[in-house]
């Protein structure tokens, strides 16, 4: 679960970590009084979506000349003017897709003085199996291109669980990113600090970029993108009480409702398969007969008929999808099952689209009976390959 900057400075800001005064609003009614909450003369206007490249940004409704997503105002009247300009408004950035997000929300912020930008962020390292610090000097811009064009400027350093973020691990992350002074004595308290946080909260990454120091000497949280494993909120209220529905995709929303493991993509083949492994598999030989995934849907290893038509229903219910394409290894799960949900699922809401389904396993001969007299449109398929390619040529 992804959540908002302002949120994600605030639970960070209960742990003790330095961040910025700031309001948010979702009207540009309150952006004065806002603004008068916060000391002056530099503020900062920023979209509120979960996504980032917010600053480099464009406005799809205003031209090309208009300001981006994150703005620098130096009166109260500037940020009135500014929240007026891009409340209700699309942003499209580096992360949004073409589509572009709305904003809804802004956050008013207290404006820094900034002397340098870094990197930091914590994240769960799978090649070693720990919870790593990724450090940089080069704060402020997209990592990725730091880590394709100057890997020697990026340092990762894994932490021991049993021991936590050490002296020593903190001196290494101080020196990677060359803080000196105050900067370096807040680095020392900050790095263990947003340690604790990421544990305690469950998070699964947590990127603070930039982390800045300020001509002042000092450190400030400057951007914070925070997201949380969705298999740990149940132990966190205050966490799943973040969670912007707004924002998240409305077919996964639904899809979370039944249990559904349910990504949505960008291609135009619908795919409903049981079994991680088998839907990335489903997904890989889409893709090599020249098509695209529409969405990983995994139905799980014991779904039942009402399980299995309300996957269906979403993955029909997504005006991209241009043919669906069912793969099934009835092991727990019997193929009689998916085909009686497939049928109900049809007659429910209809087939618009060619549907190509492959069943293989317990109960395949019910399955394939089931589909045979329903008299309904479903090409069967005989393996895998084979219904990769009669899906691919039914799209064309
Ligand atoms: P992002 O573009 O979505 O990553 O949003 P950020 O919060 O990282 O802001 C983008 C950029 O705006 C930062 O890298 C800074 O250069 C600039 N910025 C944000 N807040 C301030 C501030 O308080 N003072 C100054 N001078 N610049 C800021
Ligand atoms: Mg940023």
């Amino acid at each position: 679960m992804n959540i908002h900057e302002y949120q994600a400075k605030q639970v960070l800001k209960g742990f003790g970590a330095p961040v910025a005064e700031g309001v948010a609003i979702t009207d540009a009614g309150e952006a004065e009084k806002a603004a008068r909450m916060l000391p002056g003369p530099l503020y900062v206007v920023k979209s509120q979506i979960h996504a980032g490249g917010r600053g480099k940004g464009k406005f799809k409704e205003l031209g090309p000349d208009a300001k981006g997503g994150v703005r620098l105002a130096k009166s109260i009247e500037d940020v009135v003017a500014n929240a007026k300009e891009m409340l209700g408004h699309t942003l499209v950035t580096k992360q949004t897709g073409e589509s572009g997000k709305q904003v809804n929300r802004l956050y008013i912020e207290d404006g820094a003085d900034i002397a340098r930008e870094l990197y930091l962020s914590i994240l769960v390292d799978r090649a070693v199996g720990k919870v790593a610090f990724v450090a940089s000097t080069e704060g402020g811009m997209d990592i990725e291109t730091v880590a394709a064009e100057t890997p020697e400027k990026i340092v990762n350093l894994p932490i021991d669980p049993t021991a936590g973020v050490t002296e020593a691990d903190a001196s290494k992350l101080s020196d990677a990113l060359k803080l000196d002074g105050e900067a370096r004595a807040d680095g020392m308290t900050l790095f263990p600090t947003l340690y604790k946080a990421f544990m305690d909260k469950d998070m699964s990454l947590l990127e603070i970029n930039p982390l800045i120091v300020m001509t002042n000497g000092r450190l400030r949280v400057l951007d914070a993108k925070v997201s949380f494993d969705s298999n740990a909120l149940f132990r966190h209220d205050d966490i799943k009480a973040l969670r912007d529905e707004t924002e998240e995709d409305a077919k996964e929303i639904e899809a979370s409702k039944y249990d559904l493991a349910y990504i949505a993509l960008d291609g135009d083949i619908g795919c409903m398969v049981n079994g991680a492994g088998l839907a990335m598999a489903t997904m890989d030989i889409i893709k090599l007969y020249g098509k695209e995934p529409a969405n990983f849907l995994d139905v799980g290893g014991g779904a039942s008929k009402e399980k299995v038509t309300s996957a269906f229903k979403i993955i029909t219910a997504d005006p991209n999808v241009k043919g669906i394409l069912v793969n099934i290894f009835g092991g727990i799960m019997r193929c009689d099952v998916i085909a009686e949900g497939v049928v109900a699922a049809v007659k429910e809401v209809g087939l618009k689209v060619p549907l190509v389904v492959r069943l293989e396993g317990t109960n395949v001969d019910q399955g394939k009976q089931i589909l045979d007299q329903s008299g309904l449109d479903i090409t069967s398929a005989d393996d895998l390959d084979d219904a990769a390619q009669k899906i691919v040529k039914a799209v064309g």
